[in-house]
């Protein structure tokens, strides 16, 4: 969770680009890349080119920003420029960057600029899987696809209601609802499934020319099969998975992802120097302790607690429930019958209120009249609470709101939204979560960790299952285990073979 005064982006500056771009030259001109004559309605190059520009900054803003690992960084630039080099577009100046988060994505903007999260990077095994989601990236680019879903986003997005807190919080928010930038928005839109065979084959013909074996996407398609089984074990619906991911933003299967390298006639006659490089233990050595799940200027989950040791808050969330932390709030979920959203009050707005009190009432829970408003002691911090009722879209449901005031400023809000029939039955533990809300002392804060890789050398003795035991994961080892390593309980290992661990 960041600061909430900077979670929305004024949509306003998009009006004047959406007439510049009506009013652009509409034209039909033959692709490089893919040889077709595409019709990319609204954007010139020049204009992709300043579009890029533009919504750059937003992009990092609005996903975690730059990964501070100077490193890091440098070699995926590194790579990254080597396979635009392979591309029908050498001469663009292209921009890669590594972003700080923990969800495993990569999108690019029209223009060049490609974008990749250290939550990719941590479930990669070698160099030749990152080069595939690079030139993947690379190959969207290309075809010009982000410029045609660029300009179908600034055409459909204009007059787009943000959803507030409690408009959101009646279903879980997803990062798309609450990023109120276009350019977020493009970037987490899905591609069509023609466009991502495309982009597939022009990725296996950019990293084949590279010299990496293109069976490398292959194999890391089916790492991302294996996460999106976690996402599904988490939200209690195995067939669930998270919508702002790449599996959502790049709807492939393996089966496309196989035609794309039989199709891509370079990769049939191999690589420029017949050899095809995965570069295993060279970009394992580049990520060994790279940060893993949330860094700690975006708090962390530990179990059923929530730990910030930036803003030095702490709470704890009743059993059952599980935590979801993302750049606009922290939600709690048990199954359907509640959710917690925990996050930060508008500074501007309690300025302006007379009083917490005042502020619930006037600038928070505006849409909803609050029942029995009174002042509680939370810790030591003045706070306020109140109920409610709710009828969302899943029916009539309890709310609890509480704010609090933090000695050292800013204002925290918990939002309980109940299934009726079970709020008299979770009052006892919704209420101990509220109390439990605490701040952290210096010598606390000081002693959160954010989980990092670990690189460990396959001993003669390990199991599948000793080995998972060693990831400091709380839940879903073995799962875990697959996804950053493909070793699954029945594998057999290969002793001296170097595999990812998480620990702080
Ligand atoms: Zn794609």
């Amino acid at each position: 969770m960041m600061n909430s005064n900077n979670k929305q982006i004024n949509r306003l500056v998009y009006v004047p680009l959406l007439v510049a771009a009506m009013l652009g030259i509409a034209g039909c001109s033959a692709n490089p890349a893919t040889g077709e004559q595409s019709f990319t309605a609204f954007m010139s190059p020049e204009r992709e080119k300043e579009v890029g520009r533009e919504e750059h900054p937003k992009i990092l803003k609005a996903f975690g920003g730059v990964y501070d690992d100077h490193e890091i960084g440098a070699y995926v630039a590194n790579l990254g420029a080597r396979l635009s080099q392979h591309s029908e577009m050498p001469e663009l100046v292209w921009t890669f960057s590594v972003l700080n988060d923990s969800k495993i994505n990569a999108f690019a903007l029209p223009g060049g600029y490609v974008y990749i999260t250290r939550g990719l990077l941590s479930l990669a095994s070698n160099e030749a899987e990152v080069a595939g989601v690079l030139s993947h990236e690379i190959g969207h680019v290309t075809a010009r696809h982000s410029a045609q879903r660029y300009s179908t986003t600034v055409a459909t997005s204009i007059g787009l209601q943000v959803l507030g807190a409690l408009g959101s919080a009646a279903g879980i928010p997803s990062a798309a609802g609450n990023v109120a930038a276009v350019g977020a928005q493009a970037a987490l839109q899905s591609y069509s499934r023609d466009q991502e065979l495309q982009s597939d084959m022009l990725g296996v013909r950019y990293m084949t020319r590279a010299g990496y074996d293109p069976d490398a996407m292959t194999s890391f398609f089916t790492k991302l099969r294996a996460h999106q089984r976690i996402e599904g074990l988490m939200v209690g619906k195995p067939d669930a998975a998270e919508q702002s991911n790449i599996m959502a933003t790049h709807p492939r299967t393996a089966e496309r992802i196989e035609q794309a390298i039989k199709l891509a006639s370079e990769a049939q006659n191999g690589t420029p120097d017949g050899r095809k490089r995965l570069n295993g233990d060279e970009y394992l050595a580049k990520i060994d302790g790279m940060i893993f799940g949330d860094d700690i200027e975006q708090g962390i989950i530990r179990g059923n607690s929530f730990i910030h040791p930036v803003m030095k808050i702490r709470y704890d969330v009743p059993d059952g429930f599980r935590l979801f932390n993302s750049p606009v709030n922290v939600v709690a979920k048990k199954n359907d019958e509640a959710v917690i959203v925990f996050d930060g009050a508008n500074p501007e707005d309690v300025k302006k209120a007379t009083s917490l009190k005042n502020y619930v009432t006037n600038y928070w829970a505006t849409g909803l009249s609050i029942r029995d408003l009174e002042n509680i002691n939370i810790n030591g911090m003045s706070a306020v609470t109140g109920t409610s009722v709710l009828n969302s879209k899943n029916g009539r449901r309890d709310i609890r709101v509480v704010a609090i005031q933090d000695p050292d400023g800013p204002v925290y809000r918990l939002l309980f939204i109940t299934d009726p029939i079970k709020t008299a039955e979770l009052n006892l533990p919704l209420r101990n979560a509220t109390y439990s809300f605490r701040k952290l002392t210096e010598t606390e804060a000081k002693s959160v960790k954010p989980y990092r890789i670990k690189l460990y050398k396959i001993r003669a003795n390990d199991t599948p299952a000793s080995l998972s035991a060693m990831l400091e994961v709380s839940e879903f080892k073995d799962e875990w285990m697959e996804v950053l390593n493909a070793i699954k309980p029945d594998s057999v290992l290969a002793p001296g073979t170097t595999i990812k661990l998480i620990g702080e």
